[in-house]
């Protein structure tokens, strides 16, 4: 029971915010460098191809009371930015070499700033995204913002990334991506065999070790879902979406999934955002770069004005089944919450019921989250 095992280690794995495996790795890596990243856009496989491991960070959950964070943030935001600063006050991400931000929202933008001058001992930048997908020169502009990062990492390594290193690195990814993918397509159909939960725990450790030792633990996990003994239950079917930045604790997942059967999720966005394979042949740097314009999956915090947001949730409840869907984006989370009224609608004009909700990395009560989950699942026994 291999899996068991893989599954319990993962669980604890999250829980661990001292980053005990990271910091391992660069015990055992002697001018290793580590490199912290915020979700949720990172191209991961050129930190990995400079030899350097990626790390997500996802702030302190439930676990760590913030205190002088509040002191250099607005009272007003979500909890991920609060918890990660706090961190940072008490020297908990002095292990890592670089702390990378994007421009997802505002929070996140002007973090980079409050970063740099609080805690200026771990170098920090800010990988410019562009925001008009549809303009002519955004592939352009990716490749050449792409390729700066790339010098950056050559800069704080010493050494050059070769094509061959970064296609390796990408071959490696695309295998990480694929495997998870299969794992989703799996839980669609047999949700019973591996929680929500459990993969949650499962793709997260995925954001903080090699991904050489996660494709390890999927691969294994991945051989004996299909046989494990376990039974379907009579329960609702249901998409979660909203958690494509800060996650929700591992106990708020259970609780919905005390009562519902979580078919698709957009959990550890990090590592699911590219949804299809990266071509390998080519400029293997102009490749990862366009599959950010071209291969994302769709987002509150990226606009594409190719394409609308509500389809794409629409899509996840026909092909997973699911009878309801859960909206939950994090408190105090804008763009989340913009959307949630753009999905609301769509899902009114498709006859789909939706509970709306929010939820708080660092939230410890979870009876509420119950109760309304559960009446919610009630309702729907009377809906027509
Ligand atoms: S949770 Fe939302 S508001 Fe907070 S940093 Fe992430 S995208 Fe920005």
């Amino acid at each position: 029971m291999q899996m068991e095992k893989i599954i319990e280690q993962c669980r604890e794995s999250v829980e661990d915010f001292a980053f005990s495996e990271a910091k391992r790795w660069k015990e055992q890596h002697p001018g290793g460098k580590v490199i912290g990243y915020f979700p949720v856009y990172t191209p991961v496989e050129i930190i990995h191809a400079a030899g350097m491991l990626p790390v997500a960070v996802y702030g302190a959950g439930n676990r760590i009371e913030v205190k002088q964070a509040d002191s250099r943030l607005p009272s007003f935001i979500c909890s991920i930015p609060r918890t990660t600063v706090e961190m940072a006050f008490r020297g908990m991400w002095d292990f890592l070499d670089l702390m990378l931000f994007h421009p997802i929202c505002d929070v996140a933008r002007n973090l980079v700033q409050i970063w740099h001058r609080n805690f200026s001992h771990v170098p920090t930048d800010l990988l410019y995204l562009p925001q008009n997908l549809v303009s002519r020169r955004s592939g352009e502009y990716l490749c050449d913002e792409y390729a700066r990062f790339k010098r950056l990492l050559e800069e704080l390594s010493g050494k050059q990334i070769s094509p061959e290193s970064l296609r390796h690195s990408l071959q490696l990814y695309n295998r990480q991506r694929a495997l998870i993918r299969r794992l989703y397509e799996i839980r669609r159909h047999s949700p019973w065999l591996i929680s929500a939960a459990d993969t949650y725990a499962l793709l997260r450790v995925g954001t903080r070790i090699p991904v050489e030792e996660h494709l390890g633990m999927l691969e294994a996990v991945l051989a004996e879902l299909p046989g494990r003994k376990a039974k379907p239950l009579d329960k609702i079917r249901v998409v979660f979406e909203g958690s494509f930045c800060e996650q929700p604790p591992l106990e708020f997942i259970e609780v919905i999934e005390d009562v519902c059967d979580i078919v698709e999720d957009d959990f550890i966005m990090a590592s699911r955002w590219i949804t299809g394979p990266v071509p390998e042949e080519g400029d293997p740097l102009r490749a990862l770069a366009l599959s950010y314009r071209d291969l994302f999956s769709y987002s509150s915090i990226q606009h594409d004005g190719r394409r609308s947001k509500s389809p794409g949730l629409l899509e996840k409840c026909r092909r997973s089944g699911a009878q309801a869907v859960i909206l939950s984006p994090p408190k105090f989370c804008e763009p989340g919450l913009d959307d949630q009224v753009l999905f609301a609608q769509a899902l009114q004009q498709e006859g789909i019921p939706y509970l709306a909700m929010e939820f708080e990395e660092k939230m410890t009560t979870f009876e509420p989250v119950r109760l309304q989950v559960e009446t919610f699942a009630e309702s729907l026994l009377f809906y027509a």
